[in-house]
């Protein structure tokens, strides 16, 4: 289980999706790609655990940017909320070949947009950075929380 200690949340997913989040990233190098975190909460909201992942159906993506839209993915949103247990929205995945994974400042003001969204609901989004390379690969797991980005440890 991952956790940012200094605010108390804590976060888990299963390999198995995060693998599957890697293959799908990969399948585009050398550019960017990623897509939109699922997950619930439990706990008094403080402990995440990421479910699934949707993919975009519309995005613009190069080696150092990724843009997603969130087109066409209205539907299976709505699906996955109507499971029991709910599921939601909770974040944003997107990979940085040949990089680390340390959000770019396009990243960071990405956060903010989707925190001061009129119909945002979620308060605390998710960024899940994939940094690879041939060899190795890195998870960056980071919470906006009270105007500030953490990362998961
Ligand atoms: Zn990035």
């Amino acid at each position: 289980m991952l956790k940012v200690e200094e605010i108390g949340l804590s976060l888990e997913i299963e390999d198995m999706l995060l693998n599957s989040l890697l293959v799908e990233g990969k399948k585009h190098y050398p550019n960017e790609f990623g897509g939109f975190l699922i997950g619930n909460y439990s706990n008094n909201n403080k402990h995440l655990k990421l479910t699934d992942s949707i993919l975009p159906t519309k995005y613009k993506s190069s080696r150092r940017n990724f843009e997603r839209t969130t087109e066409g993915i209205e539907e299976q949103l709505k699906k996955m909320y109507y499971e029991k247990p709910s599921k939601f929205y909770v974040g944003e995945w997107h990979t940085h070949p040949n990089n680390s994974t340390i959000p770019s400042s396009t990243d960071i003001s990405a956060i903010y947009t989707i925190v001061n969204m009129r119909d945002s609901c979620i308060k605390n989004p998710i960024l899940l950075i994939i940094g690879y390379t041939k060899s190795q690969v890195d998870f960056g797991f980071y919470v906006y929380f009270n105007n500030k980005l953490y990362r998961y440890e």
